[in-house]
């Protein structure tokens, strides 16, 4: 396999799916939609993971596990979820093959192990957690319930695409349970801005915080707040939903408390989810022609020591000492750090391979660089090498992963702030889409009809209705009725 990538601008679906496959992230695999995650990819989940980990605990969440399968009489019982999910749902009908009698050696389903009660997979939890809730809560002072898994969930897509939108993809889900709607509601919006703490700070990615449109909402909720990021190529993603779940599953499932004045009343619910997508996010919007380019904060390998060795083996054994005690160093201040030694490859081919993997910083060292008592040390994100003395060298590579990072975020708000335009007119509005692409505020007057014609003409959404948006009278670029505020439209993945 080559490991030349398609150029982005030539074919940037094709540039990603390169990314993701070269880089060594993930593989196709047998299933249809569904990918496997390889170590080099799995490493960066998990880092991910470690850090959302901490948010959750640190605002007094714990983790919990339900079960992957859903018996479909309580995934009826809210009806707006069950709707919206139904037609993405694997269902387990039986629970036994046997040897088909008519052909040895294959396999048929048992007909006589068919379940009484078929299982949804779960395409998310809400049903089966807020039947378990019911038997924990009789009492305000049962509440909050402040619980997060992290799970697999399977949702039947028809058009799926490496990590941005797999058949089965792994996530978390948090579910908490509370005595009042503004309790729930902070809940809601303090997750959302945790998610777009973590996208911020360690995807090194703007984002736009806001509410969903009706038609968007999550199916049983009653607001879907969301934060969303702006892809290299115009195009936005959604990166995390934080859900204010009102009384609905509680109704569904007759989740009573006794409250402090002894009445009863139904409980609150939220729940909010980030996937392997962030995965996706982070390598649209930061890789180049030359591989993916890794935020340093999550960086499965944030530095690469490589050698370059001449004949000379008195200085081979220099350079190798030199590069331990570089690598102790570095692993000393937490900096996740690797020596390629490895005689099998080139520097050339390491350096390409590095970049590939979009590894923050490389280390290259020679004899002459050690004659010189320096180092020549190259940063993915810019591509400039420096030689840098020996002396300081770890400050400096922890400094360097800082300013990588910053630039890197600077860099997509840059991006974002050159594809945000207001549009005032329909012409203006498909102007901006077909032309330039991304971010287009402009007026709607609020009504789900006028949204799903906009949609029909534009492939357009509304991405979100932006969070401390400056109200504006102004009119709506498709009816010209009034509307109050500009919305977020884009054409999103
Ligand atoms: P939802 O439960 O629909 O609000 O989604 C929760 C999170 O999972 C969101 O951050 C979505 O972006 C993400 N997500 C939804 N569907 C998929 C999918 N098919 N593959 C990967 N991530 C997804």
């Amino acid at each position: 396999m080559s490991n030349i990538l398609t150029p982005r601008s030539q074919d940037y679906s094709q540039w990603y799916n390169d990314l993701i496959i070269k880089g060594n992230l993930a593989d196709y695999s047998a299933v249809r939609g569904c990918m496997v995650i390889k170590p080099y990819g799995f490493a960066l989940w998990e880092n991910m993971r470690d850090v959302l980990d901490k948010m959750f605990k640190d605002t007094g969440h714990q983790n919990a596990y339900f079960p992957l399968f859903v018996p479909k009489s309580l995934f009826e019982a809210e009806e707006k979820n069950a709707e919206g999910f139904a037609k993405e749902c694997a269902v387990v009908t039986h629970y036994r093959l046997k040897t088909d009698p008519n052909n040895k050696g294959k396999l048929i389903v048992d007909p006589a192990a068919r379940l009484e009660e078929e299982l949804v997979v779960r395409p998310t939890s809400e049903a089966i957690i807020w039947n378990t809730y019911k038997n924990w809560i009789q009492s305000y002072r049962d509440l909050p319930i402040l619980i997060n898994q992290w799970a697999n969930v399977v949702r039947w897509e028809m058009r799926t695409r490496l990590f941005l939108r797999t058949a089965e993809f792994l996530w978390q889900e948090g579910h908490t349970a509370h005595a009042t709607k503004k309790e729930a509601i902070a809940e809601t919006t303090q997750m959302l801005d945790v998610y777009a703490k973590f996208v911020e700070e360690y995807m090194a990615l703007p984002v736009v915080r806001g509410v969903k449109s009706a038609n968007e909402r999550f199916a049983g909720a009653e607001d879907t707040y969301c934060i969303e990021a702006l892809m290299q190529d115009g195009k936005a993603l959604q990166a995390g939903t934080s859900h204010f779940l009102g009384q609905n599953f509680a109704k569904a499932f007759n989740v009573q408390f006794t409250d402090k004045e002894n009445k009863m009343d139904y409980v609150w619910a939220t729940s909010w989810g980030v996937s392997t997508r962030l995965i996706g996010a982070l390598v649209m919007a930061h890789s180049d022609d030359q591989g993916l380019v890794m935020p340093p904060r999550l960086a499965p390998l944030q530095v690469v020591i490589v050698p370059i060795y001449n004949k000379d083996v008195e200085a081979r054994q220099k350079i190798d000492a030199k590069a331990e005690e570089i690598m102790k160093e570095l692993r000393a201040k937490g900096i996740r750090v690797k020596f390629d030694n490895d005689d099998n490859n080139r520097p050339g081919w390491k350096f390409a391979e590095y970049e590939l993997r979009g590894v923050p910083v490389r280390i290259a060292l020679g004899a002459r660089d050690l004659e010189n008592n320096q180092v020549e040390v190259a940063r993915r994100d810019t591509k400039e090498k420096a030689s840098q003395p020996l002396e300081g060298l770890t400050d400096h590579i922890a400094q360097l992963l800082e300013d990588i990072h910053n630039n890197m975020f600077q860099r997509a708000l840059d991006f974002r702030t050159e594809h945000t335009t207001n549009a005032d007119t329909w012409e203006e509005f498909m102007k901006i889409l077909d032309e330039k692409t991304g971010f287009v505020y402009a007026h709607w007057d609020g009504t789900p009809e006028t949204e799903e014609k906009i949609k029909e003409l534009s492939k357009a959404t509304i991405r979100c209705i932006p969070l401390n948006n400056e109200q504006e009278a102004g009119k709506c670029i498709l009816t010209g009725n009034p509307s109050t505020q500009r919305v977020l439209f884009a054409r999103a993945y």
